[in-house]
């Protein structure tokens, strides 16, 4: 096992928010971003918690991301709400636009986010999270740069190309599954490859386009497969047309165009959906949906989609982080010892 170091959530959120604001981040930004950090660690969604943060780090150092972004409201119509992220992080445009989206979504019963000119490499539940808790049905989604062969190809062309999608539930934490539409998260197979163990097979192929198990040929030169063949294909299609043709912002392999290549997240855009169930369905819908999710439930082997994470969230403790990646930020920051020695 590799060597790790107890963290609490507060030194985790502290580590990030001072490694940004040594990298130029004001207040806001850094706070927002730190925030979704935090949380990825807390709630067990390693693969996007500190350890993207080398790489917003280096988005910062080429000047690819705006670290004092004011992302800019648009109310294009009573149901759509445009954001211009300033060129920032996704993290301050979702905490600016969220609640216009929410209360778009409450009055008119649906509303539409498009979120453009940010740089998104976080997990996609909180986006959603966050309108369930407001009562309302909510769908995201973001690509990214290609990384995933279409249906019958061996080069990438779509993104890993992440849904997610949230239901609210009465006295209860809401359902939301959130997932990429790549056999695995590129973060997934990176981890597997740090920590040495091989992936499933149908996850990808490597660089001579033959399948293989080794996350290393398939993160090094090789390529990732979609989920279901042909029918995660079509929804990381679905994915581009949203976040990119909808929207106006990039495809893939645009943002792979405009990269610079410093490693950290391109610049792209978001695609966010509400929906009211109390104006779509009217009263008892949340009567009705429960008892829809007792009955799935029931079925032995069951569970819904999210509660891993709400059980990791109910664990206050230390998280145990992978000691090279602390080293490799504390090596970018002036003082990360004040921190961890806490
Ligand atoms: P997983 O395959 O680990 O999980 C997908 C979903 O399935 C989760 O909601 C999970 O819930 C749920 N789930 C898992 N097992 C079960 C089960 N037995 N029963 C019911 N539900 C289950 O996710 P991925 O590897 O595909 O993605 C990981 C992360 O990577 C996501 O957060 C995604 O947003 C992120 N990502 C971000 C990208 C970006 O560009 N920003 C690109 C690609 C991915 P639970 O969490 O409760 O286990």
């Amino acid at each position: 096992m590799p060597a790790t170091i107890p963290l609490k959530l507060e030194q985790i959120f502290a580590l990030a928010y001072q490694a940004l604001c040594e990298h130029g981040c004001d207040h806001d930004n850094a706070d927002a971003l730190a925030d979704t950090i935090m949380r990825a660690e807390r709630d067990g969604s390693v693969s996007h918690g500190l350890f993207r943060l080398p790489a917003y780090i280096k988005a910062l150092k080429s000047g690819k991301a705006n670290p004092t972004a004011k992302p800019k409201i648009t109310q294009a119509t009573a149901a759509l709400i445009k954001c211009h992220g300033d060129n920032g992080f996704a993290p301050i445009a979702q905490r600016t636009a969220i609640p216009h989206l929410i209360t778009a979504a409450k009055t008119q019963g649906i509303a539409m986010l498009a979120i453009t000119h940010t740089h998104h490499m976080a997990a996609l539940w909180p986006e959603v999270e966050a309108l369930a808790e407001q009562n309302l049905a909510a769908f995201a989604c973001v690509s990214y740069m290609p990384a995933v062969a279409p249906a019958g190809a061996t080069k990438a062309f779509f993104g890993t190309n992440p849904i997610s999608f949230a239901w609210p539930r009465k006295n209860n934490f809401p359902m939301v599954f959130d997932m990429a539409t790549a056999s695995q998260a590129m973060g997934e197979v990176q981890l597997a490859a740090r920590e040495g163990h091989s992936v499933p097979e149908g996850t990808g192929l490597d660089a001579n386009g033959k399948p293989t198990t080794d996350p290393e040929k398939i993160a090094n030169g090789g390529v990732l497969l979609p989920f279901g063949g042909y029918k995660g294909a079509a929804i990381a299609m679905m994915v581009e047309l949203l976040a990119g043709g909808l929207i106006n912002e990039s495809f893939s392999y645009e943002a792979k165009q405009r990269d610079n290549g410093d490693g950290g997240p391109p610049q792209g855009g978001q695609f966010i959906l509400a929906l009211n169930p109390q104006r779509t369905a009217g009263e008892g819908w949340e009567k009705h949906c429960e008892d829809f999710f007792t009955k799935l439930l029931e079925l032995e082997g069951t569970r819904l989609p999210g509660e891993r994470r709400h059980k990791n969230r109910q664990d206050t403790g230390a998280r145990h982080i992978n000691k090279a990646l602390i080293d490799t930020i504390a090596s970018e920051m002036k003082d990360a010892d004040k921190i961890l020695k806490k």
